[in-house]
């Protein structure tokens, strides 16, 4: 939608943004990373002088406490390349990513961590790739140097579940290192640590994925910032990534089944024991058939109800936004065949 000329605001809304000025830009999300910054600076603007393409770097200080912030502030006033966009407090690396993105105003969006564990040279490599006509090009670290039992073990238990409930068939969904079409990265919203899930939700949107192996370093200075308690917030966006994926503009499908499940088996209960009682004089008011009955009826109606709230929800979203529900890759007429050529 972006291509350019308009872009979501901050708040969701369409507003006017320039055109597209660079051949890429390159988005850094920054958190007490001082250490790595002057490096990663150089590596990236040296690779990408050398294969001749026009760039920005948009580096997001995400609440850092090490001098980072500074340092970025004092860089972005000498060097022509970097944009130093910081954040008011720690907002975590999605919002970081999310703010990012927002300020990018290259034909390609690159992301990377600034801990120079990617490694800037591959980014030629994922920039072709998309040329190759994909919207997404994810990096996939065929050799990660991680610890092994906090983070290598769990990574691939979950690259596997999430590959599984979004059928988007890449190795490694962890990897920052990914590069996007502007006009995707402009549809997508983030929320939560849904940076880890944005190949699934370019999915969504209709892209066309694919992945390349790219190298991968040990940390050099600082610690990761993120331990197995990621785990659980990851399995969270999960459930959320396979309820958007599957019944993101029909949610009374999923809700209105359950409900009507539930509510045919109470009333199939309670005509039961109604007949029980009335045919065979039997005392009902003890058994917890009834109680089950009853909690079937109730939990049927309250779900049906969700459905119709939630509804009424999606349509907020999508017409309040003026997000249609679907996605044009390209609209072909004669007239314009004639016209373009
Ligand atoms: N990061 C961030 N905000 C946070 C945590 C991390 O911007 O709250 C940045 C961090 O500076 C790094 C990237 O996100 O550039 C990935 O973080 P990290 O290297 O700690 O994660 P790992 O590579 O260990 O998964
Ligand atoms: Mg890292």
């Amino acid at each position: 939608m972006r291509s350019g000329l308009i872009s979501k605001g901050i708040a969701g809304q369409w507003e006017a943004r320039p055109l597209p000025v660079f051949d890429v830009s390159v988005v850094v999300p920054v958190r007490d990373e001082v250490e790595s910054l002057p490096y990663l600076l150089e590596a990236i603007a040296s690779t990408l002088k050398n294969h001749r393409l026009s760039y920005e770097i948009i580096c997001v200080d995400d609440g850092s406490t090490d001098g980072s912030a500074q340092y970025l502030k004092e860089q972005a006033q000498i060097r022509d390349d970097l944009k130093a966009v910081i954040l008011r407090r720690n907002y975590g690396q999605t919002a970081a990513m999310a703010a990012g993105f927002y300020y990018a105003c290259g034909k390609a969006v690159v992301t990377l961590d600034a801990d120079l564990q990617n490694d800037p040279a591959d980014i030629p490599l994922l920039l072709a790739k998309l040329e190759e006509g994909y919207d997404l090009v994810s990096g996939w670290r065929q050799r990660r140097h991680d610890a092994a039992l906090t983070r290598l073990l769990p990574s691939k238990i979950a690259n596997w579940l999430i590959r599984r409930i979004t059928s988007v068939y890449i190795h490694d969904y962890g990897c920052s290192l990914k590069a996007y079409r502007a006009e995707l990265v402009a549809d997508m919203n983030l929320y939560g640590e849904l940076h880890r899930f944005l190949p699934a939700l370019a999915y969504i949107e209709g892209a066309r994925i694919t992945e390349i192996p790219v190298r991968h370093h040990a940390r050099r200075f600082g610690q990761s910032k993120y331990g197995l308690s990621r785990t659980f917030r990851v399995l969270m966006d999960l459930l959320t990534i396979a309820f958007m994926k599957k019944f993101l503009t029909r949610p009374m499908h999923v809700f209105g089944l359950f409900g009507l499940i539930s509510m045919l088996s109470g009333g199939v209960l309670g005509i039961y024991l109604t007949w029980v009682k009335f045919a065979f004089h039997e005392d009902i008011g003890n058994r917890p058939l009834l109680i089950l009955a009853v909690l079937l009826l109730v939990t049927g109606v309250q779900l049906f109800c969700f459905g119709l709230l939630a509804e009424l929800l999606m349509r907020t979203y999508h017409e309040s936004q003026g997000r249609p529900i679907y996605r044009v890759r390209e609209v072909v007429t004669k007239k314009q065949l004639q016209t373009n050529s």
